[in-house]
């Protein structure tokens, strides 16, 4: 790969090089995830993971075409929900012809919240196609793609006498007429990616296209992202793995103040921390990764977190990396080369990473998809009960179920952590860590439990509030992952095993801080306060902090 792709290039010029693309086909990069039936390589979502991890630490352009093009783009979804006719249409010529693919899910007017979808798919009067009609934004391939999965509207179905809403997933060939590619975007970075505007005009799709069921688009489109997000953290390994490197090397070649600055103490402290993370983030990854592979468990919660935890890890890590290489960090690596230094293109790497914080499902979304889950037990119990349409009869009935269940539940938040040996770990120091997590689970179960009574189903509002409680459970996912794999490396005497648990010592240790701040933050904020100036910004209250610069109105 360092021989033929030049990724400072590809970010300067925006284009990845023909003979790239072959060359990743002819490697069959482009069938990982393609079943060995249909001609494709079959591999596991871990090993999956591990090829994106190491592309992605060269060169992020390239990792987002061979993962758009199979962790959310055609294959993937076509695997899990396609019928066999599909299957052996598409997918052996996806494997075969070398076909691009992409997933086109986002529109102008639709990022965050897919169920406000416009795009729709309206059957032909004979029934047997679909033609659709409306625009897509931002689907990664899509501008060069020879098949999509495009997900658009269908009728609505009425259930019970009421119209419900139908989403529906779509294979779409892009030769079709009335396809068009619009408009190619420019981005901060990933500048070699090639996404825009994809216009739909009576674009007739057979019936037979339709993926699963017409109204279980979104369902799709949820199950394909809970491979995309697991894909996407394995690319944030690769480049948190990077920035690692640069800033060791950085920090033992640059002297100053009579030594290298990676042994002044306030730089050793941001090494220190990236280390941690990195192998608490290869932990969770794996953890996740492995579980994907291993059940046929639901693993969308694991998932989301290993995504949350992975992509702002990574962003942290590319920003102290960048700092310690001071105004250098700052230099493209083309300029650097120009005057004769080494070309680190940590510069490059920050702009790439920061698209991870956004991408199937932004931090936000992910702290409220992870919440959803995590509630979902007390809502599914107490909501009956605050519900103001339900009669007196059903309230005293779900007050009694819930009285029951609670009953069982609640006292068990009190009964004490296991003692160290009882987890079976032979080291201590991570015995200690697990017993915290033990304890803190339990601490954190009563905590939501009393947010629920306090706000009912007003907590759903209380963003910032269960940002925090998500904080906690994704740090204490992380221990307990970081741990078991430290644990596991020493009782089979892996390479490095001392090494491991003195970083996953490093990484719970700082977790317990951080989850300690969160219940501070949870037990006493300024979340009202800062509501209310956030509406007077917004009411333009406070227009006059804006005053002396010129305004930028976007034109
Ligand atoms: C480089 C790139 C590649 C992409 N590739 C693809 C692709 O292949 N296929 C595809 O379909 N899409 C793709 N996307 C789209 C991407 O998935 C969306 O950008 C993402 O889902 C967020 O949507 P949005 O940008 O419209 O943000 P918005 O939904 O407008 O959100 C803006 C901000 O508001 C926050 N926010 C939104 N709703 C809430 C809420 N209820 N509560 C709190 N905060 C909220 C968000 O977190 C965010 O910070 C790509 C985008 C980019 C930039």
């Amino acid at each position: 790969m360092r021989a033929n792709l030049d990724a400072d290039e590809v970010d300067r010029t925006g284009e990845l090089p023909q003979e790239v693309i072959k060359g990743l086909i002819r490697l069959n990069c482009f069938k990982l995830k393609i079943p060995k039936e249909y001609g494709g390589i079959g591999i596991s979502q871990f090993n999956y993971g591990r090829i994106k991890e190491m592309i992605a630490s060269h060169c992020a352009s390239t990792a987002i075409w061979v993962s758009a093009h199979q962790s959310i783009g055609v294959p993937n979804p076509l695997k899990l929900f396609g019928t066999e006719e599909q299957k052996k249409k598409y997918l052996t010529r996806l494997a075969h012809e070398g076909l691009i693919s992409g997933f086109a899910l986002t529109e102008p007017g639709v990022g965050s919240d897919p169920a406000s979808m416009t795009t729709t798919a309206t059957l032909t009067e004979d029934g047997k196609h679909y033609l659709i009609n409306g625009e897509k934004l931002w689907c990664s391939n899509g501008n060069v793609a020879d098949v999509l999965i495009v997900v658009a509207r269908t009728p609505d179905k009425i259930v019970n006498g009421k119209a419900k809403k139908q989403i529906t997933c779509f294979i779409v060939e892009t030769k079709t007429p009335g396809f068009e590619v619009a408009y190619r975007c420019d981005f901060l970075g990933c500048r070699g990616i090639i996404n825009g505007i994809l216009r739909f005009k009576d674009v007739k799709v057979p019936a037979e296209n339709i993926l699963s069921n017409p109204g279980d688009g979104l369902k799709i489109a949820l199950t394909t992202l809970n491979t995309g997000r697991l894909t996407l953290a394995g690319g944030c390994i690769g480049a948190a793995k990077q920035c690692l490197n640069i800033a060791r090397r950085g920090a033992t070649e640059r002297v100053q103040w009579g030594g290298p600055i990676g042994k002044h103490d306030a730089i050793a402290g941001k090494l220190a921390e990236m280390a941690a993370y990195v192998f608490a983030m290869e932990s969770v990854w794996e953890y996740s990764s492995l579980l994907a592979d291993s059940t046929n468990r639901d693993f969308r919660l694991e998932a989301a977190i290993t995504k949350l935890f992975c992509s702002e890890a990574t962003w942290k890590i590319a920003d102290e990396a960048l700092q310690i290489r001071g105004g250098r960090g700052y230099e493209k690596a083309q300029s650097l080369r120009g005057r004769g230094e080494k070309a680190y293109p940590i510069e490059r790497i920050l702009r790439e990473v920061r698209i991870n914080r956004i991408i199937e499902g932004t931090s936000e979304i992910m702290h409220l998809f992870i919440a959803r889950e995590a509630l979902d037990f007390h809502m599914k119990t107490l909501v009956p009960i605050a519900d103001p349409a339900a009669s007196v009869g059903l309230k005293t009935k779900a007050a009694l179920a819930a009285a029951v269940k609670y009953a069982i539940w609640y006292p068990k938040l009190y009964r004490p952590a296991r003692p160290f040996k009882d987890y079976g770990f032979v080291s201590g120091k991570m015995s200690a860590h697990m017993r915290f997590v033990e304890k803190t689970g339990k601490r954190l179960a009563r905590m939501i439990f009393r947010l629920m009574l306090r706000y009912q189903q007003g907590l759903e509002k209380k963003q910032q509030l269960i940002s925090r409680v998500v904080d906690i459970g994704v740090e204490l996912f992380a221990m307990a992952a970081t741990c078991s794999r430290a644990e596991t490396m020493l009782v089979i005497k892996r390479r490095n095993y001392e090494k491991s648990v003195e970083l996953a010592d490093l990484f719970c240790k700082g977790a317990r801080k951080r989850i300690e701040r969160s219940f501070e933050d949870i037990a006493e904020n300024n979340d009202r306060q800062s509501y209310k100036v956030a509406q007077g910004v917004l009411e333009g209250e406070y227009y006059f902090l804006e005053d002396g610069i010129v305004k930028n109105e976007g034109k």
